[in-house]
């Protein structure tokens, strides 16, 4: 049985990013990728948001790794000429009620590194004529990028470290040994291949793919759940230049704003909770939409809306349980060396990419 160093399941941003910190701390690294090429699920269905790190519980996982990813990211770009914006996002207050819990929010920001400014009405307007608020906080940081190029640089320079990419090849599941981890991957050529490392980047798939290792403890191995999110585009010029987010809902960010590199706008994403990865956007959800947008913009035409599309948050509690941090489980949270599993890598995992990945690869390195 052929012997590898050190194997990353999954090639979407967090595996990639992963894959790419472990080349470079002088690792041998597989990746093994069931579909076709990079990024094809999760990783390329998402807003492309730079998150600032505004709403995480302070201390949390996703907070930390959310503002330090944030920076390195925002680094890479600058240093790869990688396209990004790093155009801002206001959050918007349509009441006094609405109003009242800016300073909430700027707080817990400011407890996590993000950095939010409080704005009156004729401010807010003044930056984004086309919006009816009372107040509003700018996140500075906040930005969008083109997250393709970003998965294609990280390719890149994994390779150039000396990392190997094999796609169509599904991990159907292993056993732990006394040495490592064994493998048996599906696809055009079936093979078992033993590793000292395994990471289990497999985004929505991790869960299980981690019950399918003989001998991984079936405590540590999470539940799998999926919320759906749908988007509708604006089929309309867009008015803003900034993101736009409502106050936040109990459950939810609300219906914001978000804009690609091109300018265009879309909504979303909202919640649905699927039993399974179908990605279809039903067009009368977006029927919803219209009431919440034009609380912020009333000039919202009518009918301009249409179904855009959908992404799968890999939720690891069903629905009405407290939110879920991201999961980084090694050995000593499991007991087997040499195996580390990513769970409920959700928003904002595209901006934490660089950062989890150095704590994966820290993990890894301690053993
Ligand atoms: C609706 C939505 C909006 C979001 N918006 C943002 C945003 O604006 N900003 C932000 O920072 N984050 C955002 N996120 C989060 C971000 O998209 C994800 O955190 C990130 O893409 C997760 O990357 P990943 O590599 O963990 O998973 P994925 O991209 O899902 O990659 C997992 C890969 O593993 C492969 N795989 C799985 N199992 C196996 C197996 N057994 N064998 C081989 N291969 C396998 C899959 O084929 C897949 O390619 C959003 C997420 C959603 C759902």
């Amino acid at each position: 049985m052929e012997e590898v160093d050190c194997i990353v399941v999954g090639a979407g941003v967090v595996g990639l990013a992963t894959a790419r910190a472990l080349a470079l701390a002088g690792r041998e690294v597989l990746v093994l990728e069931a579909a076709e090429g990079i990024g094809t699920e999760t990783s390329s269905r998402n807003s492309e948001v730079i998150h600032a790190g505004i709403y995480y519980p302070a201390g949390s996982l996703q907070a930390r790794s959310c503002v330090e990813g944030r920076k390195l990211l925002y680094a890479y770009c600058g240093e790869r000429g990688l396209p990004h914006d790093n155009c801002g996002k206001l959050i918007v207050a349509t009441d006094e009620a609405e109003a009242a819990k800016l300073l909430a929010i700027q707080a817990r920001a400011a407890a996590n590194g993000a950095e939010l400014h409080l704005l009156s009405r004729d401010e807010a307007l003044a930056m984004e004529p086309a919006l009816h608020c009372t107040a509003a906080l700018l996140s500075p940081s906040t930005g969008i990028i083109d997250s393709h190029a970003y998965m294609l640089s990280l390719q890149g320079d994994a390779e150039n470290a000396g990392a190997t990419f094999v796609f169509h090849t599904p991990v159907l599941g292993g056993r732990v040994t006394n040495a490592g981890i064994e493998i048996e991957c599906g696809g055009a050529e079936p093979m078992r291949l033993h590793c000292r490392t395994l990471v289990n980047s497999g985004g929505l798939h991790a869960p299980k793919l981690a019950g399918a290792i003989q001998g991984m403890p079936a405590a540590h191995v999470p539940g799998m759940w999926y919320a759906k999110g749908n988007y509708f585009s604006l089929a309309a010029k867009n008015p803003f230049g900034r993101l736009i987010y409502p106050v936040p809902v109990p459950g939810g960010l609300g219906t914001h704003l978000t804009i690609d590199l091109g300018g265009q706008a879309r909504f979303g994403p909202d919640v649905e909770w699927v039993e399974s990865l179908d990605y279809e956007v039903n067009p009368r959800r977006g029927d919803s939409f219209y009431e919440s947008i034009r609380r912020y913009w009333p000039g919202l035409p009518d009918g301009s809306l249409q179904p855009g599309y959908s992404g799968i948050r890999p939720k690891t509690v069903p629905p009405g349980a407290p939110a879920q941090d991201f999961v980084v489980q090694g050995p000593r949270d499991h007991g087997i060396p040499g195996l580390v599993h990513l769970f409920g890598i959700e928003s904002p995992g595209l901006t934490a990419s660089l950062a989890l990945a150095n704590h994966v690869a820290e993990v890894v390195a301690a053993g």
